[in-house]
């Protein structure tokens, strides 16, 4: 798999209680850290201007 290059992170938004997301464009790749249920990946380690642990939503997290 190529290292990617944006990622479409989730969050959760207190104020409006629901998950959101956000494009975090990546410039380092460091792999990332998948779900023991399903083995997708829940979060990828990068390192960004301001972040360096992104979470995405597994197959087993769909709301
Ligand atoms: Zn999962």
């Amino acid at each position: 798999m190529d290292n990617p290059t944006e990622i479409n992170s989730v969050y959760w938004d207190e104020e409006t209680k629901s998950w959101k997301y956000k494009m975090i464009k990546v410039d380092e790749y460091h792999g990332f850290i998948q779900c023991q249920y399903c083995h997708q990946p829940i979060s990828h380690n990068v390192k960004t201007n301001d972040e360096f642990i992104v979470y995405v939503k597994c197959r087993c997290s769909r709301i």
